[in-house]
């Protein structure tokens, strides 16, 4: 029988692992359906803001005397970019938390009793209740992954600063695996958090790695894949990896240190190359198909956070 010193949470907590799965999990779920908002939303917020700097930037006389662009395409330009700016202001506004969330097809406001994480849309039968358009089934199938990976992380780090960080960390990698999968984007907002997190909670002491290892791990990540991805593109003239990638490599390192990444990215272009054959063989896809990388480097941190030991000791036999 574990000793329990009354009144605090976490040791209370800490004697119970199997209560402590389960509110994880029930966490999980409330966050899985948050995540499928940030997934949807956050590229379209990236995009809006890309409009409106794009019209602000391309008028500024610094950028028109650089490109030394001639009087009338000046003023064309002005002509077709003020509007545009002021349209992107007068959109509707769009945030993580603002407007509540309509279905797309026909703009009916999702009531919290329809937004019960995976229950909703079992009782609606994967319908708007409004217009009866399908609901895709991703959404509670996310809800139910991290419900799951949530709960695995509560029983393998218990009621600790690492199961803490744990679910932040596959929140974000959650995100970044389904917005690349979708848009070919990695935001900054995901890879750089996760990075300095990363660092963060190695500077703890509390981390899964020394700080020495965490901050090595984050320079390597971002110069190997900067390596490599130059490489590529002045051998072979095309993009093979985007800075996207470079920048989650780094947060990967931070978080696992560098001896971490051989067996992140062995996974990540492991699982890459099975997909991408396969897409070749379908015919959906050609050697020149640039499939998004970090649908599998972020899976990728996903394993190693539960196996990371055990992939270090295959991938770097002999270092500790
Ligand atoms: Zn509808």
């Amino acid at each position: 029988m574990a000793r329990r010193a009354p009144g605090m949470a976490m040791s209370l907590l800490a004697g119970e692992p199997g209560l402590v799965a389960i509110l994880a999990g029930i966490l999980g779920l409330l966050i899985g359906s948050f995540l499928n908002v940030v997934v949807y939303r956050l590229p379209r917020i990236m995009r809006r803001q890309w409009a409106s700097d794009a019209t602000e930037i391309l008028l500024e006389p610094e950028i028109a005397a650089e490109l030394q662009l001639p009087e009338t395409l000046l003023s064309s330009l002005s002509a077709a970019l003020k509007p545009l700016g002021e349209l992107v202001q007068k959109l509707p506004v769009l945030s993580l938390s603002k407007p509540r969330s309509r279905c797309p097809s026909c703009g009916h406001a999702i009531s919290a009793l329809e937004n019960i994480p995976i229950v909703s849309w079992l009782m609606l039968a994967g319908r708007c209740r409004a217009c009866r358009c399908r609901i895709s089934m991703r959404y509670p199938l996310v809800e139910g992954a991290v419900g799951l990976l949530f709960g695995l992380a509560a029983l393998q780090f218990g009621a600790t600063a690492q199961g803490a960080a744990s679910l932040v960390l596959i929140s974000l990698l959650v995100a970044m695996t389904l917005i690349d999968a979708d848009t070919m984007l990695l935001p900054d907002a995901l890879t750089l958090s996760l990075m300095w997190i990363g660092l963060l909670f190695s500077a703890s002491g509390k981390g899964f790695v020394t700080l020495e290892a965490s901050v090595v791990g984050a320079a390597v990540g971002y110069a190997a894949f900067w390596i490599i991805g130059t490489g590529f593109r002045v051998l072979r003239g095309m993009e093979g990896m985007g800075a996207g990638d470079y920048k989650l490599l780094a947060a990967l390192g931070a978080w696992f240190g560098w001896t971490g990444l051989l067996p992140i990215v062995v996974l990540a272009a492991g699982v890459g190359s099975v997909v991408g054959i396969t897409l070749i063989l379908m015919r959906r896809a050609t050697a020149l198909t640039r499939l998004p990388f970090g649908v599998y480097l972020a899976p990728a941190g996903v394993i190693m956070l539960f196996f990371g030991p055990s992939l270090v000791a295959l991938a770097l036999p002999g270092v500790h």
